[in-house]
């Protein structure tokens, strides 16, 4: 039985989703085409808007609800905003100053590294509000804080940082990176008011390929991908009307059933971390930390996380390293690392991440399979 442990990777199809597939056959039509079958596609995907809106609270007057083809593009989409209307003549690319924490994922960080390299000023600064309100400026144009963080699963004040920061950068776009957060916890945009959020539709049980950024009303179109005008010309191209619907699906499971699985989710996340650190050199680095439910980054002390990685995939155990490749050699996570690990400590983390309908008796079965592999790692090295 492979026992999947690897929901922040991909959190893999929902069966509410799956079971849906031979009823989609409205999918495969152009949403832009003015008849019928056309027109079926359309009402797919504005279904598919209305329940992801419901789901993270972004009422219809207050945001717009974009599709794109995943996280990473919508994030691309929200970095480059200043960008463009910089180069339509409203500013100068050296006038563009971005914070941007040093935790985000790297489809926030390399195009805040581009934009640097094209002469803008970015200051990447530490995750907290007071650090970021010192790196702020009534002329900062963009900030940029995820919600939670897919590797420690540590959940940032995003909330906060919006009462504390907009006095004092009120031209800035404030973005968050939500892509852990929805499906694990409730998420009020309403309530948060940042101008831009981004979401991704395989991290909560859609197809892969599919995603969201959604923008607070009035914010100036200066969209990336130009063609067509799908998407109010924010984002041009035929709709992915299949992802799409999986997307307003999956939103529908969530809705229903979030909150039974939050305490489901934490309760086998618990179980793996109790009866883990019970074993001598294993730890919790992030125990104390705010987290979701869902996601425990666990250090085995003098055990490379790669070949536990590999050892557990070869016992039908899906888990991660934080650790990005880099020409076949694996590097420490400069996430793991900007949270205060070494990087030999960084090196010895495995990330294990639930979907919730992960059972119990599974957790079990996981938790053996993984003293298994230490043992054999341990006699391997005598
Ligand atoms: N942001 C975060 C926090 C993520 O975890 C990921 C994926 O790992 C992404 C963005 C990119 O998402 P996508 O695969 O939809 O492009």
């Amino acid at each position: 039985m492979r026992i999947y442990l690897d929901a922040n990777a991909t959190y893999g199809g929902l069966r509410d989703v799956l079971e849906q597939v031979p009823h989609l056959s409205g999918a495969v039509h152009n949403p832009s085409a003015i008849h019928s079958a056309g027109q079926k596609a359309r009402a797919l995907i504005e279904q598919s808007r209305h329940s992801l809106r419901e789901l993270i609270n972004a009422p219809q007057g207050d945001y717009e609800l974009f599709f794109t083809s995943g996280a990473t593009e919508s994030n691309n989409l929200a970095l480059y905003l200043p960008f463009w209307q910089a180069l339509n003549g409203r500013k100068k690319i050296q006038d563009l100053e971005y914070v941007i924490s040093t935790v985000e994922h790297p489809s926030v960080l390399e195009p805040a590294a581009r934009l640097k390299a094209l002469g803008a000023k970015v200051t990447l600064c530490a995750p907290t509000v007071e650090a970021m309100m010192s790196a702020v400026s009534p002329t900062t144009n963009f900030i940029s804080l995820m919600y939670a963080n897919n590797e420690t699963g540590i959940l940032y004040p995003v909330d906060l940082l919006l009462s504390e920061v907009r006095g004092l950068a009120p031209q800035a776009l404030i973005h968050t990176d939500a892509v852990q957060v929805v499906g694990r916890l409730p998420v009020s945009l309403r309530d948060l008011g940042v101008d831009l959020l981004t979401i991704s539709g395989h991290k909560i049980g859609a197809f892969p390929g599919v995603g969201a950024l959604v923008v607070r009303d009035g914010i100036d179109n200066q969209a990336t991908i130009l063609g067509g005008a799908q998407e109010k010309r924010w984002r041009a191209g035929t709709e992915n009307v299949p992802g799409i619907a999986s997307f307003g699906l999956a939103s529908r499971h969530h809705l229903e059933h979030l909150a039974d699985n939050v305490t489901r989710m934490a309760e086998r996340r618990d179980q793996l971390e109790a009866e883990l650190c019970e074993l001598g050199g294993v730890s919790s680095p992030f125990c104390h930390e705010q987290r979701l439910p869902n996601t425990t980054m666990l250090r085995f002390e003098g055990v490379d996380a790669s070949d536990l990685v590999v050892a557990l995939d070869l016992e039908g155990v899906c888990a991660s390293t934080g650790s990005a490749c880099s020409s076949g050699k694996p590097l420490p996570s400069t996430v793991l690392t900007a949270c205060g690990l070494s990087e030999q400590e960084a090196a010895e983390c495995v990330r294990f991440s639930f979907r919730a309908d992960a059972e119990k008796q599974e957790v079990t079965e996981a938790i053996s399979r993984i003293r298994l592999c230490l043992e054999r790692m341990k006699e391997v090295e005598q």
